[in-house]
């Protein structure tokens, strides 16, 4: 049928029904909100809960293909959804990248490195067994994004500290490590197993957020490049993955001077650090997800030209004293080589995704260029 159904209804899934909707489809979302960037987009909706099987029915009679904008939607809704609809990605894929302890070992599995880390599943898991991991991260297995569920700690007391304080709820300890730089690649891929890939993406993060990806990757050498591709499409292949998938790498100095690369997590849906694609590239990473959706071909991935992103923050709402308003886009309108991107979010907060502006170049040195200059005048920290 013509219509493709959604569960979430943020940015993301706004950005999918505006690319499903440029290729002829309606998009049913499914969301518990009702005032989601998403719905104010798609062309229906269904008010409810993830899990409750009268909004996932109103959902499976509508579309014949369904996907998620949201990760932690859980996974026994998908497989419900499976046996009426077609569902990408599937459950499975969604039940690994949902679950860091899951995540890590499915990766590990295909002979892939991740960060140094132990399981923690209960407080006795925390001992001298850990010195080797501090001072490290804890993160909660299950439903941190943007940072949140995460506690850096020094001393084996902080750990379990933060272990209480997360409620005691599965956990990672991961070792902090010195970062070089953050890469991450994503893949679209169909259900009969082809595959395209985006370029490596360049990734500043900022408390824990995304705040600047640069396309393709300033530092990545070719050779690094060419392993997180190898990588992300393994992981890809490996979990018979269906849907478009980006994967999250550390890029870290061993002992030997030798730049390794792990994993750090996936996302099994559009990324943030996808979004140049809407404005650099012929198909943009949601439209692949409606593609494939569709039972169309895959689109070209192809970069027309450098970029690079700038995600918008509640903060940049702030004005002097503190208050939220609307910044004044004029400058930002007016520069040749860049796109200005809201989600209509009525209430900004700090720490909250509000938009994000891809800014072209020639070369992504000009493109940081320009990136910058919008920056500062945004009031955007110095990247
Ligand atoms: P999101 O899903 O929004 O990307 P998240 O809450 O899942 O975020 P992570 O990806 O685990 O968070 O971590 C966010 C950022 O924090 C990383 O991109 C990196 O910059 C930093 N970080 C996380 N783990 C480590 C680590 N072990 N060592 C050093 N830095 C880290
Ligand atoms: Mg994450
Ligand atoms: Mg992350």
């Amino acid at each position: 049928g013509s219509w493709l159904g959604l569960l979430g209804g943020g940015q993301l899934g706004r950005m999918f029904c505006m690319a499903a909707q440029s290729l002829g489809y309606k998009v049913v979302v499914l969301d518990p909100a009702h005032d989601g960037p998403a719905i104010s987009v798609a062309d229906d909706h269904v008010l409810s809960d993830y899990l409750e099987p009268l909004g996932l029915e109103k959902l499976a009679a509508r579309a014949g293909a369904v996907t998620t904008e949201f990760e932690n939607v859980p996974a026994q809704s998908l497989d419900w959804l499976a046996d009426r609809s077609q569902v990408s990605p599937r459950g499975n894929a969604v039940a690994i990248a949902q679950d860091r302890i899951a995540e890590k070992a499915f990766v590990t599995s295909q002979g892939i490195e991740v960060a140094p880390h132990l399981v923690v599943r209960t407080a006795d898991d925390l001992g001298e067994n850990v010195a080797h991991l501090l001072p490290g991260i804890l993160k909660v297995a299950r439903l941190g994004y943007d940072g949140k569920g995460q506690a850096r700690v020094s001393t084996l007391a902080e750990a379990k500290a933060a272990f209480d304080q997360f409620g005691k709820v599965p956990c990672v300890l991961e070792k902090m490590l010195d970062l070089a730089y953050e890469v991450s690649v994503i893949v679209a891929r169909a259900s009969d197993g082809s595959m395209v890939h985006y370029p490596v993406a360049e990734n500043i993060h900022r408390g824990g957020i995304l705040a600047i990806s640069m396309v393709p990757s300033p530092q990545a050498t070719q050779d690094i490049a060419a392993r997180a591709l190898t990588a992300a499409q393994r992981i890809a292949h490996g979990m018979n993955y269906v849907g478009v998938l980006c994967v999250e790498f550390f890029v870290v100095k061993n002992a030997a001077g030798e730049l390794q690369l792990l994993v750090n997590e996936m996302a099994p849906r559009p990324h943030n650090s996808g979004h140049y694609s809407i404005d650099a590239c012929v198909t943009s990473q949601f439209e692949q997800q409606a593609r494939i959706m569709a039972g169309l071909p895959l689109g070209s991935p192809r970069q027309h030209h450098p970029a690079v992103m700038i995600n918008l923050l509640g903060d940049v709402w702030k004005d002097e004293q503190g208050r939220f308003r609307e910044p004044d886009w004029a400058y930002v309108l007016r520069e040749p080589n860049a796109k200005l991107h809201l989600y209509g979010k009525a209430d900004a907060r700090s720490g909250r995704k509000m938009g994000h502006i891809t800014v072209l170049g020639n070369t992504v040195a000009d493109a940081l260029t320009a990136a910058k200059r919008i920056a500062e005048r945004l009031g955007i920290e110095r990247f």
